[in-house]
């Protein structure tokens, strides 16, 4: 028995050395220094541009509704990117842009750049500038759109209308692609992937809004990360009711629906029951977050052979967003009961949203549900669902080709790949692309990520600038 134990904390003692020997040579390398020069022209012009794009409302319209704002953004887009315009075949899908730019090798898959035009309704109210005006306060940008998503517009067309003004003509085709209802779900960039899907066009790589360079994503890391979205989450909307015989609240029985609705909402929250999994995306965002850390995370991060099950306990403990990028969550979003505060209800309901998992779908994770709400006598209904993407090839060369041009614009940060928990556009354009990635070449701050679809939504002018580099040393070095 004693040997056992002697043994068993011999191994332990190994293993730990094995981990602290592995971890000193994790090497953060040194945080470069950014050489691209931002000058006050490149300021003005990223102000004025962008401005005339935010000052145009394109709230988000379905297509059978009044577009006129989008057909006069498309006016603007005409006059701040002529050469675009003189150079690319455009087509329009009901307000849904796409553009297509000849390349002179037409045997080389094109590649293709998105973004979406519509934002989501704002007004006045606690704004420091009105909503709409793109007004410049210190270096920032205001305005409805400025970030989500008219800034990933802006760096996108303005690299490549300064590449032709160069003479620059891709080897590729490269295409753009702009709907008009990513907000709200809508068709818009379903209907432009029909349209290249019946064309038979597959892309080498597609890269959208969802992912940026984001500052210090895990508290106590050393740089901003460029963090690519590889993969969305699901979504569901439930209506989960409990049946019962209603009557007066004066003489009430025992278990009334709204009491059975409460103890299952209760159960779900404090069991968490879906399963918990890393999938290897998120096992090498943490490998490549590792070196930014100090010498405790860097061991835990870096030795995740060792480390998975007590890391993946700490995750869900430490944040939520810990636990929603392991598993599907489940939030009780809406309720309804009787319409009198002494009427027992018949069917109250709740709604529930779930966001679900790569590893537990739809299906799965509804079953996991109904599990526990047949124990309470609880109908549910599914209101809307939708899997999870598929997973971008984080091996794939192209993907190298997107954190190599990342490391030589913003050698400052480091890179890796992440799980996206809301949802974008580039889902769809997993059916023509097996590298469909989320990543927008502009810093952002937390609190100018928090300011996406509230108020002050803004983005910093100089990032700008430095996001149209980007895409200039993107698109004009690419050999794949
Ligand atoms: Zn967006």
């Amino acid at each position: 028995m004693q040997y056992a134990v002697i043994a068993v904390f011999a191994v332990l003692a190994v293993l730990i050395l094995v981990a602290v020997i592995r971890t000193l040579t994790i090497k953060a390398p040194a945080i470069g220094k950014c050489e691209t020069e931002i000058t006050k022209e490149d300021i003005d012009l990223c102000a004025q541009k962008l401005g005339d794009m935010v000052r145009v409302p394109t709230v988000s319209k379905n297509e059978d509704e009044d577009l006129s704002q989008f057909y006069k953004f498309h006016e603007v887009l005409e006059e701040l990117f002529p050469n675009v315009h003189k150079t690319f075949e455009k087509t329009v899908l009901s307000g849904t842009l796409l553009y297509r730019w000849k390349g002179t090798d037409p045997s080389r898959r094109p590649i293709l750049f998105m973004g979406h035009q519509d934002v989501v309704p704002a007004d006045d109210h606690g704004w420091k500038c009105p909503a709409y005006s793109g007004t410049v306060i210190d270096g920032d940008i205001y305005g409805r759109g400025a970030m989500d998503c008219k800034s990933t517009m802006f760096v996108e067309l303005e690299a490549i209308e300064e590449l032709i003004a160069e003479g620059f003509v891709p080897p590729c085709d490269i295409y753009l692609e702009y709907a008009i209802n990513e907000e709200t779900g809508g068709d818009g960039a379903a209907s432009a992937v029909r349209y290249l899907k019946e064309k038979g066009i597959e892309l080498a790589i597609v890269i959208d809004e969802g992912g940026a360079i984001v500052d210090r994503p895990i508290g106590g890391m050393d740089r901003q990360y460029a963090v690519i979205g590889v993969t969305e989450k699901g979504y569901m909307d439930l209506k989960i009711t409990a049946r019962g015989k209603g009557g007066h609240s004066s003489t009430p029985p025992r278990n009334t629906p709204a009491a059975r609705l409460f103890a299952f909402a209760n159960e779900i929250e404090k069991k968490r029951p879906f399963k918990k999994h890393l999938i290897p995306e998120v096992y090498e965002m943490f490998r490549c977050m590792a070196p930014s850390f100090s010498f405790g995370m860097r061991m835990l991060l870096g030795n995740i052979w060792l480390f998975k099950p007590l890391l993946m306990a700490l995750m869900p403990v430490v944040s939520p967003f810990g636990e929603a990028i392991l598993s599907t969550t489940c939030c009780f979003t809406m309720m309804k009961g009787s319409d009198a505060c002494n009427v027992i209800p018949k069917e109250p309901y709740l709604i529930a949203n779930l966001r679900t998992s790569v590893h537990q779908n739809c299906e799965e994770s509804l079953a996991v549900l109904k599990k526990y709400a047949d124990k309470y006598d609880l109908e549910i209904e599914v209101i809307q669902a939708r899997d999870a993407s598929p997973v971008s090839n984080i091996h794939s060369k192209e993907y190298a080709y997107l954190t190599e041009c990342i490391k030589k614009q913003f050698p400052d940060v480091g890179v890796a790949p992440y799980v996206i928990m809301g949802g974008t556009d580039c889902r769809h354009f997993h059916a023509l692309s097996e590298n469909a990635l989320r990543f927008c070449p502009v810093r952002m701050s937390n609190e100018q990520n928090a300011a996406c679809h509230a108020v002050n939504e803004n983005v910093t002018l100089s990032a700008l600038a430095e996001g149209v580099r980007f895409f200039k040393m993107f698109i004009k070095g690419y050999y794949l």
